[in-house]
Order: structure tokens, then sequence, then C-alpha cells
């Protein structure tokens, strides 16, 4: 038997509810396949069904995974390149009781997308992303991005990457955000209780994944990592603590939670203006007849 569905036990096909019908894109060995495995297991383990669920996609080869969950019983949106957050931050905020997730690569997110990552953190959002990092442009053949570690060779630098890389979970940290966590692309049992936490969170929940890209990252192969990561028993209680833990991305690598706060207040929360709404936004939007806009196409 399949050891996911071994797992799930008679959650079966809660979990095959997720799984799409085409044929998947990423090159053999890459670290998307455990992510989604995890998020999927992580979503059928919370009882969260695929029909409450939007997936958010990046452009990057974490988006191929649009391709592949939720088929025909889910929503997916897949948008421009490190523009996820803030399309996936709308939609949280529109429909509170739908369950938002946004992915995206390292590329997009940590380079031009950084400024929406920014402001989603201060602003708390409803909603989960989750940071493949896999230190590389993948899906336009191996460029250096912003999480490339000094001096490696990469596509369009070759003589190695001149600056120092992002330490992602810390640039987060220094943002006072409301849940930071790091995780690995091979151990899909920490994912997945990684991805349960911020799924259960009330807030925006930061989830690092370092992730293998054995085509184009050969600096830091699964090897590389498994030799390297070590598991947080407990997440830390002040900021300034999680960031010593999330510092070191060379000799001991932490993974875990390195930050919660517990009594977490999100954004539509912190809205006066809503005080004492019991509506969401989404049940008070008027039906619109929007016939005459769409006339001008025509
Ligand atoms: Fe995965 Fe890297 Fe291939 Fe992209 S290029 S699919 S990240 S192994």
């Amino acid at each position: 038997m399949n050891k996911d569905y071994k797992i799930l036990g008679d959650r079966k096909n809660e979990y095959l509810a997720y799984e799409g019908n085409e044929i998947i894109t990423w090159c053999g060995g890459c670290g998307n396949f455990g992510i989604q495995k995890a998020l999927e297991r992580a979503l059928v383990l919370e009882g969260i069904k695929s029909q409450d669920v939007l997936f958010c996609y990046d452009i990057g080869c974490n988006g191929n995974g649009s391709d592949k969950i939720a088929s025909d019983s889910g929503y997916t949106f897949h948008g421009l390149h490190g523009r996820v957050i803030s399309a996936a931050a709308g939609a949280a905020l529109a429909n509170p009781q739908m369950t938002v997730i946004a992915e995206g690569g390292d590329g997009g997110t940590m380079s031009e997308g950084i400024n929406h990552l920014t402001h989603s953190v201060r602003s708390n959002y409803p909603m989960m992303f989750i940071l493949h990092n896999n230190e590389n442009f993948g899906l336009t053949t191996g460029q250096a991005s912003a999480c490339t570690r000094s001096g490696n060779p990469m596509n369009g630098s070759p003589d190695g990457v001149l600056m120092n890389p992002i330490n992602c979970c810390d640039f987060v940290l220094g943002l006072e955000p409301t849940f930071v966590a790091r995780s690995f692309s091979a151990d899909v049992n920490h994912m997945t209780d990684m991805f349960r936490a911020g799924l259960n969170h009330n807030g925006f929940a930061f989830v690092e994944v370092l992730q293998t890209c054995p085509t184009y990252n050969r600096a830091t192969p699964q090897e590389w990592y498994m030799d390297r990561v070590q598991y947080l028993e407990k997440s830390e209680k002040t900021i300034e603590g999680a960031r010593k833990k999330a510092k070191d991305m060379e000799d001991k690598i932490n993974l875990g939670i390195f930050y919660q706060e517990k009594d977490s207040v999100n954004f539509l929360e912190r809205l006066a203006g809503r005080n004492g709404i019991k509506t969401n936004p989404i049940d008070e939007v008027k039906r619109h007849d929007i016939k005459r806009f769409l006339g001008q196409f025509e």
C-alpha cells in the first residue's frame, strides 16, 4: 500500500480529492513532489475539504503544482511572477471562510515579490505562504536568485555569485511576524507538521521549505542538507531568540517553528470598521448586472 494512504487510513478518498490528472513536469528527484504530498496530507489531517481551499501559485517550478492539485474539486490561481501573495491576500480578506494557501519560489518571492511578502507579514493577513527555496530560478534554467549562495556558479553568472544570499526566515523575523517556520523537502512528515501548524495559525503563517533542485542546484544537494539539518524541540519565546536559531545556513541548519504568536490577531480582526459585524465580506457582496461593462469588449 502507498505509504501516504497508510498514514491517512480510511481518509484515502479525501486525499485523492486533491490529486489532479495532469502529467507533472517536475524533474525526477525534485523536492516539489514531497512538498505537494505533505501539503495534501496536512489538509486531509486537518479535515479541510478541497472545495474550501484556494491554492495560489506563483510563476516558477513550484507553480506547476497548479496542474497537479485539486483538478476539478478545488480552486487554483496561477499568478504573475512574484505577485502571488498579494492576490492570495485579497482572496483571504474577501472570503475568510476559505483556507487560502499561497506558494512561491525564492526567485520570485525574494526579488520582485519581496515587497508583497514584507507588507503581508506586517499586515498579518489570514493565510499561509509556503516558500519553495531551491536557491535558484529553476524554471528559467538555473540562474542565481537572491538566495543562491555566494560563489556558486550559475547560468548567467558562471564565475560565481558575488552577493551574499538572503536568509529568508531571518529576513521575515525582522518584520515582527506572528508565525515563522522552516522545513526540508525530503522530510514529508516534518513538512506535514509545519503545514498543519501554519494552517491553524490566525494570521500570516510563513513556512520556508529548503527544497532540493537536483537539476540546477548542485551545490547543496539533498545529502548536503541531510548532513546538516536538525530539529527544534520548541519555538522561541522572543523574536531575538528565533533569529539566532534561524541564522546558521551552513553548518547546523535548524528546522521547526522558530516563532509563533499564539494570540495573534489577523488583519480583518484589527479593522475597527468591522467591529461588531457578524457577516463576512463575501456575504455582503451584492449581485450586480455587469452586462453593460462587458459590452465595452464586444
Ligand atoms: Fe524541480 Fe529544479 Fe527541475 Fe525545477 S528545475 S522541476 S525545481 S528539479
